[in-house]
């Protein structure tokens, strides 16, 4: 079954764990600005250089940078048997872009999933959150700890906070959520674009149940 699908949350709302498993249940390839942006800053790029300045505050990428590394991704023959969008689109025009991104190739998506959970939650998630060095796979201290200290599960490689996880930057990443990229929810409705909000509250598996029931509707 081909799936065009768009996570949508505010940071620590769960989007990454969620497109992990949504992206494998599906065999579609998992397109996360945030992990792309990393992955230029570990290997040196310009865009790298130009995003670390942004993330290290908890602000939001230039538009273009962002927009640049997703029109590339979303050309990849990859994605022609659908994909999962996560982090991105986090303002209107980044959702402008790319409405005119799909209409171009003659693509919509299918479901836009919406998750929604208390401001203390967020934080609270975020401050426990640790991920690979090596694979960014993601852990929390307690809602999902690794089976050794400190080791990734899936690699071996060591677990780290980002940098951008602690608590002052967090209170700055949800005040860009807030002005920035809430706004996206009403341009996305004005626009017909297929909104399912989801409760982010509970465990894992409870917020994966809800979300694959809701991809499952017509
Ligand atoms: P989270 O959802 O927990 O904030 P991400 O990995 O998605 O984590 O994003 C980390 C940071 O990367 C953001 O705070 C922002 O600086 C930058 N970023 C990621 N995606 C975008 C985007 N679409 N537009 C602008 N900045 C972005």
């Amino acid at each position: 079954m081909s799936e065009n699908l768009l996570l949508f949350g505010p940071p620590g709302v769960g989007k990454g764990t969620q497109a992990v498993r949504l992206a494998g249940v599906f065999q579609i390839p998992h397109i996360a600005t945030g992990d792309m942006l990393r992955a230029a800053i570990q290997s040196y790029t310009p865009v790298g250089q130009r995003a670390k300045e942004f993330i290290d505050k908890g602000q939001l990428v230039p538009d273009q940078v962002v927009l640049a590394l997703i029109a590339e991704r979303l050309a990849h023959s990859d994605t022609a048997r659908g994909f999962l969008l996560d982090g991105f689109p986090r303002t209107v025009p980044q959702a402008e872009a790319l409405g005119g991104m799909l209409s171009g190739t003659g693509k919509k998506l299918d479901h836009v999933l919406v998750l929604h959970a208390p401001d203390e939650e967020l934080v609270s998630r975020i401050a426990g959150r640790r991920i690979c060095e090596s694979c960014q796979a993601s852990y929390h201290v307690t809602a999902k700890p690794p089976k050794k200290p400190g080791v990734c599960d899936r690699c071996g490689g060591m677990l780290i906070q980002r940098s951008d996880d602690s608590e002052s930057i967090i209170r700055n990443r949800l005040r860009e959520f807030a002005a920035k990229t809430k706004p996206v929810i009403d341009y996305f409705l004005a626009n017909g674009w297929p909104v399912r909000k989801i409760d982010a509250n509970g465990n894992m598996d409870q917020i994966f149940g809800r979300i694959y029931a809701a991809v499952l509707l017509p």
